[in-house]
């Protein structure tokens, strides 16, 4: 029984592919090349969510493919797994022109579209990769240099998930001390992975309603969370 019901995510997941391929709820639809949006195990236990597709990422139509990619896959790999066992996917699904930062308006368009694939793969853990995915699903503004590294369950639409924020690897590419960082909540991961989702109380986690009633870009704004 449980094999037929991720057989029929499965099939969900590609067919919201399908559909979110064809999407123009933002500008970002003018300006693409293709959707990238997202690849991986369709019943990951551990899903990835960075920022948004980049240059190499938009001609291919694969996220993490440039040198943040190489990156990822290598820290995966010293933790014993490959991209084949894990979901990678973005916030934002289609890249913003010159790799700029995700604008409120566009969050707000293109967050559904996450909050389904979360709902559709039910990952044990979702790690965050930098700010924007982290305050996202977490509903909280606090930046990411504080955060990593900390565990928190939420809820996400039906799904209780553990969150877990840790360092884009874009941004430790250049910096030995974050790269550091980022490898030490890497290896973290394994445990989390085995530990059990505990119960979300009610209230708790910002995001519990956010995939019933997506935040409108002003709250947004007002949140402070970009
Ligand atoms: Fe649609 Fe998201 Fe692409 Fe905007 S970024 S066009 S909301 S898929």
């Amino acid at each position: 029984m449980a094999a037929v019901a991720a057989a029929s995510r499965s099939d969900e997941l590609e067919a919201l592919h399908a559909s979110v391929s064809n999407c123009t709820a933002c500008r970002l639809a003018e300006t693409r090349n293709q959707v990238v949006f997202g690849s991986g195990n369709p019943a990951a236990e551990l899903m990835f969510v960075g920022e948004a597709p980049g240059f190499h990422e938009d001609q291919q139509g694969l996220p993490f493919v440039g040198a943040a990619g190489k990156l990822l896959e290598r820290l995966l790999a010293g933790i014993g797994l490959a991209r084949d066992d894990v979901f990678i996917g973005n916030v934002l699904k289609c890249r913003p022109p010159g790799n700029r930062d995700p604008l409120a308006d566009e969050i707000e368009a293109c967050q559904n579209h996450l909050f389904r694939q979360i709902e559709l793969i039910q990952p044990r853990v979702v790690a965050t990769l930098g700010n924007f995915a982290t305050k996202l699903l977490s509903g909280n503004p606090t930046g990411i240099t504080r955060v990593h590294g900390r565990e928190q369950n939420v809820r996400l639409g039906r799904s209780e998930v553990l969150l877990y924020p840790i360092y884009h690897p874009a941004a430790a590419l250049y910096t030995q001390a974050m790269l550091g960082v980022l490898e030490e909540d890497f290896r973290r991961l394994p445990e989390l992975l085995g530990r059990e989702a505990a119960p979300v109380e009610p209230g708790e986690g910002a995001t519990a309603e956010i995939a019933a009633e997506p935040i409108a870009s002003e709250a947004v704004t007002q949140l402070g969370l970009f």
